[in-house]
């Protein structure tokens, strides 16, 4: 199994590691034939409007709509995570999504006092030792849809925000474990969430 790593902007090098340290074949993928024939995917951390905004100018964008709608399992970190929502609460001006998660996010929604910060997660469905979990100028996801599971939260003036989330074939996370050098988010993917090949 060939898992990509969307090659457009951002962490695209962390991810790569963290998968091909789990013994994954992984590699950057950014043309049309790439992405085509990619059994699995990763949308890495950076700037979600940037992203977009390339995949559209690239011709890439209604073909990541159509694999990420048709099954192929697919991971975003970050502005990988807004990505992948089917709704932002602050979109910025024209921005657009792949979609495909029944989730709305905020952007930047930590906000300046806690712009970038680390915070030790408990992730259900990985073992009970935490998940260190770094955020930077991270969404949370304000809103879930009735398919979507919600599998770590961060409490804010006692309200918990989501910020790692799964829908059947789409996992997201508010955080980078890509930088943590823990691949246990990694492994979940590969494990559970792209478990089901025959859909692909
Ligand atoms: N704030 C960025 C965005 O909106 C995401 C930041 C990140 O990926 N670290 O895309």
């Amino acid at each position: 199994m060939l898992v990509g790593v969307l090659a457009l902007q951002g962490d695209v090098r962390e991810h790569i590691h963290a998968l091909t340290d789990l013994g994954v074949v992984a590699a950057p993928v950014r043309t049309y034939e790439e992405i085509a024939k990619v059994a699995a995917l990763v949308i890495p951390g950076g700037e979600s409007t940037t992203i977009a905004k390339l995949a559209r100018s690239f011709g890439l964008f209604d073909l990541l709509v159509e694999r990420i709608r048709g099954g192929m399992p697919t991971y975003g970190s970050c502005a990988g995570m807004i990505l992948l929502a089917d709704r932002v609460a602050n979109l910025a001006h024209d921005q657009e999504t792949f979609g495909g998660l029944d989730i709305t996010v905020r952007r930047n929604a930590f906000g300046r006092q806690v712009d970038s910060f680390e915070e030790d997660l408990h992730f259900s469905g990985i073992s009970d030792v935490p998940i260190k979990g770094i955020f930077i100028r991270a969404p949370w996801v304000e809103q879930v849809g009735p398919q979507v599971e919600v599998l770590a939260e961060v409490e804010i003036e006692g309200v918990a925000h989501p910020v790692a989330v799964r829908a059947g074939h789409l996992l997201a996370t508010s955080f980078h474990p890509e930088i943590s050098g823990d691949n246990r988010i990694h492994k979940f993917f590969v494990e559970e969430v792209c478990s089901d090949l025959s859909r692909i």
